[in-house]
């Protein structure tokens, strides 16, 4: 082999070229900022065809550059959602600290799988999930957990650690025929299908409890269920409460339910299920809960201090949670993949355990501090572990404290703008929160009326296909008639998760995740339905 050529091959691409390496990625930073002049309608078009009749390797080695270029149209055309127009879905822009402390992972490449091939990234990843368990469980003494690639994975491990408490040995047998059902809302996460189908479970057994009004979970009907099931001897295997559902921010009762699985496992003598909190969404507002409200040293408004008291007295409930989903990569705003899972007592971890013969080629493996033996993954990235100690600490409490009152004020403002029009409805108003769900009906009609009607189930079939249409029928009206440089670009919901009689209620959707949104962009939301 030609020598001087397969040293340059290594040098280029081996060794540390920090002046060109720090040239492309100033370029690709003056690209990103260069999208900020742009609206978000106007990123570049795709061109599935060609990548599926063009794939593409060159033929000569290169160097950086064509690494660069080979990217860039793609890069170019893929948008960051730094724009405050964006508010369609529970996605914000990653924060600048989640960028460094991602790039310095990059850097080191670590993989989390044992404490050999991470080293102190490892120690970083528990230092993380102690950090983010201290926020959730607020007292918690030995809690423990592992980031994973996102908030599915995170609720698969709650339902698995469910199933080897009331089926021990399924790790090694499999479910041996007996039926195993998982509980969740009808507003909770289409993940929860994904996990019940995925572990073997079954989609038909995971259980969609129906909804409040408020989008909580009925307790009445999570009782009749649980009373139904255990008298038919079917193993409840867990119960995910949501935290924060992804259209409405609607909370489930984790307390109520934490006393409810105690009292009916001891009137029939069964284990109790895993009671997980799916707070992929709403963990974040967990950094409030130590807000003082009566001091006030942010001098937050009446209504906010109001709406923070509110989000506190949710945020209690997280402690009576067996295991927590966060997802630090939505209202976190750090970036893919940084998410968390994390169990109030280290013991529970027992149940996902192989032993060190399972893994062979870690014989070296201790189980106190590599991960490998327990996670779903084998290599793991140390992403999150970056992203969040660096956005958590460069931050700080009091700033998080600052994006999240924006986000519920912001939400709040639109919630008031819009219950000043007889045409709209909101439908999240009890669910304090960042985001909002409202009908738009035309004008004339009275939607608060109407919503009433639907709940009493005094809307006729007809009624409610005229109705319900309309509110889809506007929103791609203002789709077409917006500017993009001037409207927000809103999310549309055909179940919004509360569903009266079993109507599905569409919804149109706003959530404020973008610390960049202003009053005004709110404010322009509210008139641009009266123009309509
Ligand atoms: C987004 C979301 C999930 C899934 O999380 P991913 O990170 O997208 O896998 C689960 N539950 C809720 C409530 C969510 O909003």
């Amino acid at each position: 082999m030609d020598r001087q050529k397969y040293q340059e091959l290594v040098e280029t691409f081996f060794e540390w070229q920090q002046p060109a390496i720090s040239q492309i990625f100033t370029e690709l930073l003056a690209a990103v900022a260069a999208e900020s002049a742009s609206s978000p309608a106007s990123i570049m078009s795709q061109n599935y065809e060609t990548a599926r009749a063009n794939p593409e390797i060159h033929n000569l080695p290169g160097n950086l550059k064509d690494a660069r270029d080979v990217i860039f149209p793609y890069f170019w055309g893929t948008d960051s959602w730094n724009n405050p127009l964006h508010l369609e879905n529970v996605r914000g822009p990653a924060n600048n600290a989640s960028l460094i402390g991602m790039l310095a992972c990059l850097l080191k490449n670590p993989n989390l799988c044992t404490d050999r091939y991470s080293q102190r990234s490892n120690e970083l990843e528990v230092k993380a999930i102690t950090t983010l368990a201290n926020l959730i469980f607020y007292h918690t003494n030995d809690p423990w957990g592992v980031f994973t690639i996102g908030g599915t994975i995170s609720n698969l491990y709650g339902a698995k650690i469910g199933v080897e408490k009331v089926l021990p040995g399924t790790m090694r047998e499999g479910l041996r025929g007996e039926r195993i059902v998982g509980i969740c809302s009808q507003a909770s996460h289409y993940s929860n299908q994904t996990v019940a189908g995925w572990l073997g479970i079954g989609t038909q057994n995971l259980i969609e409890i129906p909804t409040n009004a408020d989008l909580s979970m009925r307790m009445d009907l999570l009782d009749a269920k649980l009373d139904e099931l255990y008298s038919a001897q079917i193993k409840v295997a867990y119960v995910c409460c949501t935290f924060g559902t992804t259209d409405g921010f609607g909370f489930d009762d984790i307390e109520a339910t934490y006393h409810l699985l105690r009292e009916k496992a001891a009137k029939y003598s069964v284990p109790l299920p895993q009671l997980h909190a799916d707070a992929a969404v709403g963990w974040a507002l967990s950094m409030l809960t130590e807000y003082n409200t009566q001091s006030n040293p942010l001098q937050m408004e009446p209504r906010l201090i109001d709406l923070v008291q509110q989000v506190q007295s949710k945020n209690k409930g997280l402690r009576f949670a067996d295991s927590v989903t966060i997802d630090f990569h939505k209202m976190g705003r750090g970036h893919y993949p940084s998410s968390a899972f994390i169990v109030n007592r280290r013991e529970d971890l027992k149940y996902l355990a192989r032993t060190v013969s399972d893994t062979p080629y870690f014989s070296d493996a201790n189980a106190s501090r590599d991960p490998a033996l327990f996670t779903l993954e084998c290599s793991r990235p140390a992403l999150g572990p970056y992203s969040v100690i660096a956005s958590l600490n460069a931050i700080g409490l009091t700033g998080w404290q600052m994006l999240l009152a924006r986000s519920l004020e912001l939400a709040d403002r639109l919630k008031a703008r819009l219950s000043k029009l007889d045409y709209c409805k909101v439908l999240n108003a009890d669910a304090p929160g960042a985001s909002v769900n409202w009908w738009v009906l035309p004008k004339g009609r009275n939607a608060d009326d109407i919503f009433q009607r639907l709940v009493n189930n005094e809307l006729t079939r007809e009624q409610q296909m005229r109705y319900l249409p309309e509110v889809r029928r506007l929103f791609d009206k203002r789709n077409k008639m917006m500017d993009p440089n001037l409207d927000a670009r809103l999310g549309f919901t055909t179940s919004f998760g509360y569903c009266p009689h079993g109507i599905d209620i569409p919804a149109w959707k706003a959530v404020f995740f973008n610390p960049k949104t202003t009053e005004a962009m709110v404010d322009r939301i509210a008139d641009s339905i009266e123009e309509l």
